[in-house]
């Protein structure tokens, strides 16, 4: 397939028969470890994918957008009265509408535009399709607009078109990943105050590679399970009688878990307080440059999802073990669950046969095949031209 930005600039030409001003790329994320911890104030550590999802976009008279995608067989076209009118722009184009909304309720004056989105980033995944979507557009509208509205203050706005315009609640990850990560780097992310640290994640430098594996398992229920889990994790706080599971430290986790009476919210909470300290793990390795020592804390921050938090599927559990029995240095589910991606450390020149194991593990079982992807830390969102 021909190149992404290359594909945005056709789409462009297409949609509007002439040339965009300019083209702007945000990428889809994984998170390196950190699961069901960001609605509980904790630890996140997401890096940013070499896949992208590229916006060409030029100026259009008036308060009006036009946007068209690849991905579908007509543009949309909203004003400014159509953003005051909730449900107005709907399916995808309610992510982009949600850009302009959201601007345009922190005061911003967003200039009429025409954006063409072209994207490598595959849809619900939980590869954040999404936030890469948001975040080039609001990319392009930033700078078509000079817009002051500077990068740390760019995913809050993103998360609130996801949020209050689109309708889905998500956490600050998603967009903090895709606007602010480094290439050779991951995003330490304190979901309490929103602080970001970069943290040094090169597995060129130390011959690694992470491998990226798309279950392709149906998400089963995921809505229902994700609210029962957050549901219990905040009753579990409130028992223990702190404003969230983060501030329950490892050392105190005996204790917390004895004034708690039912087995079930012990595991949730043994998987949330052990899954920070799994974070925070894993970046003093990190800091230290010991990258290939970080594998068994994915292993563990996996086997603590499947028993503890109990989010895992058997497509998700298998591409696990045939990934640690084919030389993985550690592996793990990433995303809230029930489907989803796997992300494996591998030393690079074992990742094209680590990928092969899982692919004939899961024809034994006859699971439909997975999609695998070797990925080095990318950059966030950026102006291409
Ligand atoms: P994820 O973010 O994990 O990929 P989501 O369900 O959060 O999954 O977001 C996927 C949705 O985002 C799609 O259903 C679509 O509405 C929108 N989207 C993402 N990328 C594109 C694109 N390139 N073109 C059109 N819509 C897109
Ligand atoms: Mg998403």
């Amino acid at each position: 397939m021909t190149d992404v930005a290359a594909r945005a600039t056709a789409g462009f030409r297409a949609a509007h028969g002439t040339e965009p001003t300019g083209r702007w790329a945000a990428p889809g994320r994984v998170n390196l470890i950190g699961e069901h911890t960001d609605y509980n104030d904790g630890f996140v550590l997401p890096f940013a994918l070499p896949l992208r999802t590229v916006a060409a976009a030029g100026p259009q008279d008036g308060e009006r957008w036009t946007v068209s995608s690849e991905l579908s067989d007509s543009a949309v076209s909203f004003d400014a009265g159509d953003l005051a009118s909730p449900g107005r722009v709907t399916d995808w184009a309610a992510y982009v509408a949600g850009v302009v909304w959201s601007l345009r309720e922190a005061g911003h004056r967003v200039p009429g535009a025409r954006i063409a989105i072209a994207s490598d980033v595959p849809l619900g995944s939980g590869l954040s399709s999404s936030a890469a979507l948001e975040a080039a557009v609001l990319a392009a509208l930033v700078d078509l607009g000079g817009l002051d509205l500077p990068a740390d203050r760019q995913p809050r706005l993103a998360q609130r078109a996801e949020n209050d315009y689109v309708g889905a609640p998500t956490g600050i990850m998603d967009q903090s990943a895709v606007i602010r990560c480094r290439a050779g780097h991951a995003l330490f992310l304190d979901c309490r105050d929103e602080s970001i640290e970069h943290i040094p994640f090169d597995l060129d430098a130390a011959g690694l590679a992470v491998l990226v594996i798309d279950s392709r398992a149906p998400h089963r229920h995921a809505d229902g399970e994700y609210a029962s889990r957050r549901a219990s994790c905040e009753r579990a706080a409130s028992r223990l009688g702190v404003p969230a599971l983060r501030d329950v430290a490892v050392a105190d986790l005996d204790d917390a878990l004895a004034r708690l009476d039912d087995d079930e919210t012990r595991r949730r909470v043994r998987h949330v307080v052990t899954e920070d300290q799994r974070v925070l793990d894993t970046v003093e390795l990190l800091r230290a440059g010991r990258v290939r020592e970080i594998g068994p804390l994915l292993t563990e921050s996996h086997i603590s999802m499947r028993d503890d938090f109990e989010i895992t599927v058997p497509e998700i559990d298998t591409a696990v073990e045939a990934a640690l029995a084919a030389g993985a240095l550690g592996a793990r589910m990433t995303g809230g669950g029930f489907g989803g991606c796997v992300l494996a450390l591998v030393d690079a020149d074992r990742a094209d046969a680590v990928a092969a194991a899982v692919t004939s593990a899961y024809a034994e079982r006859g699971f439909a095949a997975p999609g695998t992807l070797t990925v080095l830390p990318a950059a966030g969102a950026t102006r291409l031209d």
